[in-house]
């Protein structure tokens, strides 16, 4: 109760902003404002029938993916890349782990849930991680997996390379420049299980197929995909 005085109080002063639009946040909200929770393009393809998800299309023939999920629609220059921005280079991880929070309680409605057995981050490599300070998709992974509830591993992959940035490359250059960059550091993590794993964004889908291909030569079950936004 006290410290809820003291958050409103506080807000008084210095109101947080709403990470999608900028208007300043009322009382009880966090993160985004109501008015953006309500509006956000949400996906909502975890309500299809698998053969229905036009996600699963991106892996068809190359890698076997139970179900594809991605909570928000990116369209470039809208709240959603403001929002992945903000979570990617502006220090705010707390809204990764507030996305991860939110669209596993909508998993976890839809009856997905018991699905999964290990949520597993895509991993940046070590020297990424220590400019930025923290990985964008463990924040996510660690917001799912608390509301599915499932545990989580950011340990489970490691990235043995550093890649160059993918976003001027080909498909073909992108597959290449990941391929032989991830291994398993835990296989008896994987063995047997369904792995969940989550990225921020899913465009390609080229560093997810490297990661996902990894995971079930060391004997994963089965694989699905999460990410926060996906580009159509
Ligand atoms: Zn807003």
């Amino acid at each position: 109760m006290l410290r809820t005085c003291l958050t409103d109080f506080l807000a008084l002063f210095f109101p947080q902003a709403c990470l999608a639009c900028q208007d300043s946040l009322v009382a009880g909200e966090q993160h985004l404002c109501t008015t953006c929770r309500a509006e956000l393009p949400y996906t909502n393809y975890h309500l299809l029938p698998a053969a229905q998800n036009p996600l699963s299309r991106r892996f068809w023939g190359k890698l076997p993916v139970e179900h594809t999920l991605s909570y928000l629609r990116f369209l470039r220059h809208g709240q959603v890349q403001h929002l992945l921005h903000q979570l990617k280079y502006q220090g705010q991880q707390e809204l990764g782990k507030a996305l991860g929070q939110l669209y596993g309680a909508e998993l976890a409605e839809a009856g997905l849930s018991p699905a999964f057995d290990l949520v597993v981050p895509v991993p940046l490599h070590r020297r990424k991680l220590a400019r930025r300070g923290y990985n964008q998709a463990d924040a996510f992974a660690e917001g799912l997996a608390a509301t599915l509830p499932c545990p989580w591993s950011a340990a489970t992959l490691r990235r043995t390379e550093h890649t160059t940035s993918q976003t001027r490359k080909s498909r073909a250059e992108r597959w290449h420049n990941v391929a032989t960059v991830f291994e398993v550091a835990h296989p008896l993590e994987v063995a047997g299980r369904h792995v969940l794993l989550v990225d921020d964004v899913l465009t390609t889908g080229a560093t997810l197929e490297a990661c996902g291909a990894v995971l079930l030569a060391a004997g994963a079950r089965q694989l699905s995909i999460a990410t926060i936004a996906c580009a159509e």
